[in-house]
Order: structure tokens, then C-alpha cells, then sequence
């Protein structure tokens, strides 16, 4: 069995770890930032996390996770539990006139969330306890060592340097130091190429504020998490103890909308949706909390058919992230986990050049579609949110965002059609499957393809702004 360093102990870096130690492997991970200090609350007011940007934005974890984590690694549920974490289901929450009743097949919807906070420290408690992982905190990884080359243009990791100078050896090193990964220039600075990168600013900001009621409860849920609006979208999300998230997601472009940033205007903007504002009468937890700059990145390790580096391989967020409306990175991150996990089965270290080169195809086909679909959801999102600015209808010649559309706007005014886009949003399925089923697609354009572009109730975008401004003066 394998010594391992994991780079990071994120959420993906922390399950990464258990999943390898179950299977035997010595797994180090290193962490720059410190523990957590305590209990729910005091996680949330007190965890300093200067490594994830996002700490304290809105997170919620999609069923695909909790059947995952169910089968993987369940004592990582109990402990969210434990810490007060929302056992719920994303369908039951809706009402029967919408959903239909429950229905056999309906548990799939079923999911554990919390803030993030909190859904880190139990996954930190659970590691910690976790035979074969040791988790070293306070120490910032610097670069990376190498050994002999066993492929000719690609440095061979044995190991990293951390902040005190000192040296650790591995027999793999895995980066899951999140979407501000270093390690292409460590790469490069250790003498190989850079892995290839796509990157760019996704174009998208989030005003959120959370909440906290005074029992326990949580606010009814009267339409799906994300609901799409003239200009923004609204997500509302369960977390745990009685709290909840509640957000404005736009395009970061669209100035008019930075009023947002105000707690008034946030406040008086969020009452313009009748299946959302409910959601913001209860004690505020936070001011409007702002993230933009949400940059798209994709990595390749191995480059016109050569690998660029062995000896490393990535994970999570760190091999690829994207804006984050449809909640998807600690699911991806985890496929992607037990993915390298199975790998390290059939192929040991001591095959770095095999490892890198299927961990590349594996990657490829079983996350990079994952990627490339949220990556083609936010291009056309926020091309109609650009349209919205501009008081036009967003036109495009690709029929599967029509399909999206219609998927959405049929789901609102059909039990079977919307259990069929709950599938697709939980990722339990993807849209193609989803719209397999006899009948569906005939049904999604019946009642889709000519319903109105937004079809919740909500402000037109001239009502919004003046809301917006009114409230700030
Ligand atoms: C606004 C926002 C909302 C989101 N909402 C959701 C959601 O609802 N559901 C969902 O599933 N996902 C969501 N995500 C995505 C989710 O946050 C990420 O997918 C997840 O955090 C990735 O985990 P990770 O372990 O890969 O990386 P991270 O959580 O970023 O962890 C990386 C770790 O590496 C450490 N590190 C970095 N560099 C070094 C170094 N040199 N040495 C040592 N340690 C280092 C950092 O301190 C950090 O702890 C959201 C993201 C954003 C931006």
C-alpha cells in the first residue's frame, strides 16, 4: 500500500483522504489553515478559513452527494447530523399541488446538508478519527520534489516542501488545494510543463444572506432551490440548526444590480418574489455576504499525449471548478474521489506514467462531462441575463438550452416532469437520461416550449431596479 500526501483538506481533500486510508494506503494530509473550534455555531463564527474564498457562502449538498456519502463514507452523514445538519427531501419539501404526492422512487431525492462550516468540520472529525490519515494543519505546501524521470518531459513527484523547509516524501502526491491551486506553476517551476488550463472569470456574482429561525424550522419551500428570474436568479437553501441561505445570483456585469450589495435593497428585493420571500423574515445571521470573480478552471495532466508530470495527480476542485449556481462541486469532487480511489486499486504508484495517463481518461469520462454541462448551463444563463439588461429575448441555434428551458418551465406544471428535472438538478441523472423516459420529451414541449421565458411569479426587471433604488435612499 501507497504513502499519499493530499494537498489540502477541503471538503474533496478530506474524503479523498478516508477513501484512500480505507483502502489501506498512509495518507498525510496538509492543511495551511487551522482546525475548526468547536460546535455548529461556533465553526460558523469562528472558523477561520482564509484558504476557501467561500467559506461562508451558501452551500447545499444535492442528493447525488448523500447517496454517495451514504454508500462511502456514512459517518460523515452521521456527524453532519450530529452537528445539527438537515436531513430532508428536495421533492417532499415542495407542495402537493406541485409534486403530486409522494411517490415510491421519491427517497432518491433525499439528502443531508448544513452550511459549509459545518458540513467541513464533521468531514474533518470523521478523518481525524480515520485509521491511516493524519492531518497536519498550519503547514502551507511550497513546491514540489522530484526524483528520477521516468517519462522524459514530465518532472517525477516523490514528494513536496512545506513552509518550515522541511521535505515529505510520497509515493503520491494528490493536489486538492481547491480552484486557487498552485500547482501548475509548481510544475513548471520543478522543470515540466504546465498542465493545460482553461480559465476564465465565469461572469457570475452572488449577494446571500443567511438566516436563523427562532425553533428550529425553515421556511416552506414554494419553488425548486434555484428559481430563474428576469435578470437573477433565487436560491434557496436548508442548512443546519434552523439556519438557511438565502441568494441573489447575476450576472456580475449587470451594475444596476450591485444595490443588491445594500441589506435594504437586498431585503426589498427578495419580498418581489412571492415563492421566495418568506425566506428572509427570520433573524438575519450575516449582512448581504458578496462573491464575484468566480473564475471557470479546467486541467489536463497529461498534454498532446504526454503526460506533463507524474507522480501527482488532482482532485476536486482543483482539476476543474465552475460557478457554483448549480451546487455541484462537492459531488463532482467526490465522484472524482472515489474514482482515483478505484484507479489506485488496479494501478499502484509504483505505474506513475499508467496512473497519471488513466487517471487523464478516467477524469475525462466520468466528471469532464459534468463540467462541460454546468460550463454550457452558465454560458447561455448568463448570455439570457445579458439579454435581460438589454430588454431583448435571448435567441440561440443550440436546441438543448431551449430543451432546458422547457424542462424547467414544464417541471412547474407537471409532477412527472418535474420529478424528471429534479433528477437532472440532484444530478442523479444527467438531461439526456432524464428525458429518455416514454413520453417525456413530448410532454416537456407540450407544456414547455411555449410557456412564458420566466415562469414564477416575480418582478419584471424595471420593477426590480426601482425597488432596488427606492430602498437604498
Ligand atoms: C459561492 C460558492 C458557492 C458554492 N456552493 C456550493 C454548493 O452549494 N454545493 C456544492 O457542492 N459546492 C458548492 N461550491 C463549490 C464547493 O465550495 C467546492 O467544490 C469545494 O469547496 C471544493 O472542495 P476542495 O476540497 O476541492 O477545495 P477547497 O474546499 O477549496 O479546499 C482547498 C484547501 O486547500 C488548502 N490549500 C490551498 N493551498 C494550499 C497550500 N499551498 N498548502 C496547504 N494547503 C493549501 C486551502 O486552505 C483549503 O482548505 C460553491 C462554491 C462557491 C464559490
Amino acid at each position: 500500500m501507497a504513502e499519499i500526501v493530499v494537498l489540502g483538506a477541503g471538503l474533496n481533500g478530506l474524503v479523498t483522504a478516508m477513501l484512500l486510508a480505507r483502502d489501506g494506503h498512509s495518507v498525510q494530509v496538509l492543511e495551511r489553515d487551522e482546525a475548526a473550534p468547536g460546535d455548529a455555531d461556533t465553526v460558523w463564527d469562528q472558523w477561520e478559513r482564509p484558504g476557501v474564498n467561500q467559506f461562508r457562502q451558501l452551500h447545499f449538498m444535492l442528493p447525488r452527494w448523500r447517496a454517495l456519502m451514504q454508500r462511502e463514507l456514512p459517518a460523515v452523514l452521521e456527524q453532519v447530523i450530529a452537528f445539527g445538519g438537515a436531513r430532508l427531501n428536495v421533492f417532499g419539501e415542495l407542495p402537493p399541488d406541485l409534486t403530486g404526492g409522494r411517490r415510491d422512487g421519491d427517497e432518491r431525492f433525499d439528502t443531508v446538508t448544513a452550511r459549509r462550516p459545518v458540513l467541513e468540520a464533521a468531514a474533518a472529525e470523521v478523518a481525524q478519527r480515520t485509521h491511516g490519515v493524519s492531518i497536519r494543519r498550519g503547514v502551507t505546501v511550497r513546491g514540489l520534489v522530484t526524483g528520477r524521470r521516468l517519462v522524459a518531459a514530465a518532472p517525477h513527484v516523490t514528494g513536496v516542501v512545506i513552509d518550515s523547509g522541511a521535505v515529505l516524501r510520497a509515493d503520491l502526491v494528490v493536489d486538492a488545494t481547491g480552484r486557487r491551486s498552485p500547482i501548475g506553476a509548481m510544475v513548471e517551476s520543478a522543470g515540466g510543463r504546465r498542465p493545460h488550463e482553461e480559465r476564465e472569470d465565469s461572469g457570475f456574482v452572488y449577494y446571500a444572506r443567511h438566516f436563523r429561525s427562532p425553533d428550529g424550522s425553515r421556511p416552506a419551500a414554494l419553488g425548486t432551490l434555484l428559481q430563474h428570474f428576469d435578470s437573477l436568479s433565487v436560491l434557496t437553501l436548508p442548512g443546519d440548526n434552523g439556519t438557511w441561505g438565502v441568494g441573489f445570483t447575476t450576472s456580475a456585469r449587470d451594475k444596476h444590480l450591485r444595490g443588491l450589495r445594500d441589506t435594504a435593497s437586498w431585503q426589498a428585493a427578495l419580498k418581489l418574489y412571492p415563492t421566495a420571500a418568506h425566506w428572509g423574515e427570520a433573524e438575519p445571521i450575516t449582512d448581504v455576504q458578496v462573491i464575484a470573480g468566480i473564475e471557470d478552471r479546467y486541467h489536463r495532466f497529461v498534454v498532446d499525449g504526454e503526460p506533463v508530470v507524474t507522480g501527482l495527480v488532482a482532485v476536486g476542485d482543483a482539476w476543474a471548478c465552475t460557478n457554483p449556481s448549480l451546487g455541484r462541486g462537492a459531488s463532482i469532487g467526490l465522484l472524482h474521489a472515489c474514482a482515483l480511489r478505484d484507479l489506485l486499486r488496479d494501478v499502484s504508484p509504483d505505474q506513475p506514467e499508467k496512473l497519471v495517463r488513466r487517471f487523464d481518461e478516467i477524469t475525462e469520462s466520468t466528471v469532464a462531462s459534468l463540467y462541460r454541462m454546468t460550463l454550457a448551463f452558465d454560458r447561455h444563463r448568463l448570455n439570457e441575463l445579458a439579454a435581460d439588461v438589454a430588454g431583448e429575448t435571448y435567441q440561440t441555434s443550440d436546441p438543448s438550452w431551449a430543451m432546458t428551458k422547457a424542462l424547467y418551465a414544464a417541471a412547474q406544471q407537471d409532477p412527472d416532469v418535474l420529478r424528471a428535472y429534479a433528477s437532472v438538478m440532484s444530478m442523479l441523472s444527467t438531461p439526456q437520461e432524464a428525458l429518455a423516459a416514454p413520453g417525456m420529451v413530448g410532454k416537456v414541449l407540450t407544456l414547455g416550449a411555449n410557456a412564458p421565458q420566466y415562469p414564477s411569479p416575480g418582478p419584471g426587471r424595471a420593477e426590480l431596479l426601482s425597488t432596488i433604488t427606492t430602498a437604498s435612499s
